[in-house]
C-alpha cells in the first residue's frame, strides 16, 4: 500500500483552532477569549518594559555570541530559577538535594519530568500511571501518554459550587495507592482558576506524606495569579519543606511574557545531595538525545533579570501590572453582570478564581451561542481567558454573556 496511507488525520489543536477562526472573523467587535497569553488594555501583545531593557543590554554586550549553552542550560539561570520559585532560603537548595535543569518552556519541562519518571520512579507494580485533576491543562494527558504514563484523574473542580472539590480531591489522595503520582498545579489553576487555601493544602500536604505520593507540581503562572511572586509560590516552598517527594515544572512563558523564546526549568527535590547529582547525570543523559542544548537567548534575558536587584524589582512590578489588569477585569466584568444587568445567577466565582483564566460555568451551547451570535471565541467548556477582556469590549462581552445564559 502507499506510504502513509496509515497514518489517519488529527483534528487541529482546538485552542489554537479558536484563534484562526477569530482571525478569520471581520466583525469589527469580536472578543477573542481563548488563548492564554497577556494582553494589554488595547488587546496588543505586551513585552515587558524590563524584557525590553534586558534586550537592549545583551545586544550590546559583544561577548554574548551563539555558542551552545550546556547540555543542562544556562548555569546562572539554572540556579537563580530554583532560587526564584523554591525561595532564597531554601534548605533543600543549601542542603544541594536541587537537580535543576533547564528546558523548552513549561511544556518541556512536563515532558522531561514525565520522561525522566517513566524510566526511573519506582513504580509499584507493573502499571504507570498519573493521577491529573479533572479538568486539567488539554497537554497534560498527551504529555503523559507520550511517555508511556497512562492518566488517571482526581476530582478538582465541582460544577455545583464553581469551586473547588476538596472532598472529592482528599478521598482520591487517600484512596490512591501508596507512592502514586499526583500532578498539582502549582497556582492559579488552568483552566479552572481555583486553587486551594492555604489550609486545604496543609492537608493534601499531610496526606501526600502519609501515603508516599510523588507530588509533580506544575507551575506555570508564578506571579500571575496574586501579582506576587512569593504568595504564588507559597504552596510549592511549603510541601518541599515539609518533605513530599517532589519535582517542580517552571515557565517564563506567561510572567516574563517570553511565551515564543521557551524558557523554563525542571526543578527534581531528591532525599539527599548525592541522589540529587545521580538524577542529574540521568537528566542530562535524557535531554542530549531530545534537543542537546536548551536555547540560550530567552534565557539570557531572565538571568539578567533575576540577578540584579534593580531589575528584579522592575519585573515585579511589570508583573504586577499585569496581574492588577486581570484582577480590575473581574472586578469590572461582576460589577456590570450583577449591578447594572442583574443577570441571572452567582457570579462570586468570578472574583474568586484567580490568574489568567475563569471558568465561568456556563453550558457548551451557551459558550457556542456567544461565538455564533456575539462573534465572542472561548473554550466550549466555558473557559475564558481574563486577559482577552479590556476597557473596550469588557461591557460587550458581559451583555452577551447576560443574553446567552437568559
Ligand atoms: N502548564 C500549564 C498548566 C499551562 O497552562 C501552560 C501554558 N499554557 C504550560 C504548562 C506550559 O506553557 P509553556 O510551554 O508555554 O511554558
Amino acid at each position: 500500500s502507499e506510504l502513509w496511507q496509515n497514518v489517519p488525520l488529527a483534528p487541529p489543536d482546538s485552542i489554537f483552532k479558536l484563534t484562526a477562526a477569530y482571525k478569520a472573523d471581520s466583525y469589527d467587535k469580536k472578543v477573542n477569549l481563548g488563548v492564554g497569553a497577556y494582553r494589554d488594555d488595547n488587546d496588543k501583545p505586551w513585552i515587558l518594559p524590563v524584557v525590553r531593557k534586558v534586550e537592549e543590554i545583551i545586544l550590546n554586550t559583544p561577548a554574548l555570541d551563539h555558542e551552545y549553552l550546556p547540555i543542562t542550560g544556562l548555569p546562572e539561570f539554572t540556579v537563580a530559577a530554583a532560587k526564584l520559585i523554591l525561595g532564597p532560603d531554601s534548605r533543600a537548595i543549601a542542603e544541594g538535594r536541587v537537580t535543576t535543569v533547564q528546558t523548552i518552556s513549561g511544556t518541556g519541562a512536563n515532558h522531561l519530568g514525565a520522561l525522566f519518571l517513566s524510566r526511573f520512579y519506582q513504580w509499584t507494580g507493573d502499571k504507570k500511571e498519573v493521577y491529573l485533576s479533572d479538568p486539567t491543562w488539554a497537554n497534560h494527558p498527551a504529555i503523559f501518554n507520550n511517555v508511556g504514563i497512562a492518566p488517571l484523574y482526581y476530582p478538582y473542580y465541582d460544577p455545583k459550587t464553581l469551586g473547588l472539590n476538596f472532598d472529592g480531591f482528599l478521598s482520591s489522595l487517600k484512596s490512591a495507592p501508596s507512592g502514586s503520582v499526583f500532578l498539582i498545579h502549582a497556582c492559579a489553576h488552568n483552566p479552572t482558576g481555583v486553587d486551594p487555601t492555604r489550609d486545604q493544602w496543609n492537608a493534601i500536604a499531610e496526606i501526600m506524606l502519609e501515603k508516599g505520593h510523588y507530588g509533580f507540581f506544575d507551575c506555570a503562572y508564578q506571579g500571575f495569579a496574586s501579582g506576587d511572586l512569593d504568595n504564588d509560590a507559597w504552596a510549592v516552598r511549603f510541601f518541599v519543606e515539609q518533605g513530599v517527594n517532589m519535582l517542580v515544572c517552571q515557565s517564563f512563558a506567561k510572567n516574563a511574557g517570553l511565551y515564543g523564546e521557551r524558557v523554563g526549568a525542571l526543578h527534581i527535590v531528591s532525599p539527599g545531595k548525592e541522589a540529587a547529582e545521580r538524577v542529574k547525570s540521568q537528566l542530562s543523559v535524557l535531554q542530549r538525545s531530545e534537543i542537546s542544548n536548551p536555547p540560550s537567548y530567552g534565557a539570557r534575558i531572565v538571568t539578567l533579570i533575576l540577578n540584579d536587584a534593580a531589575l528584579f524589582e522592575e519585573w515585579k512590578r511589570d508583573i504586577s501590572t499585569m496581574a492588577g489588569r486581570i484582577i480590575d477585569m473581574r472586578k469590572e466584568l461582576f460589577k456590570i453582570l450583577t449591578e447594572e444587568l442583574h443577570t441571572p445567577g452567582n457570579w462570586d466565582h468570578i472574583v474568586n478564581q484567580i490568574g489568567m483564566f475563569s471558568f465561568t460555568g456556563i453550558t457548551p451551547e451557551q459558550s457556542k451561542a456567544l461565538t455564533e451570535k456575539a462573534h465572542i471565541y472561548l473554550t466550549v467548556n466555558g473557559r475564558i481567558s481574563m486577559t482577552g477582556l479590556n476597557r473596550n469590549n469588557i461591557r460587550y462581552f458581559a451583555t452577551s454573556l447576560d443574553a446567552a445564559v437568559r
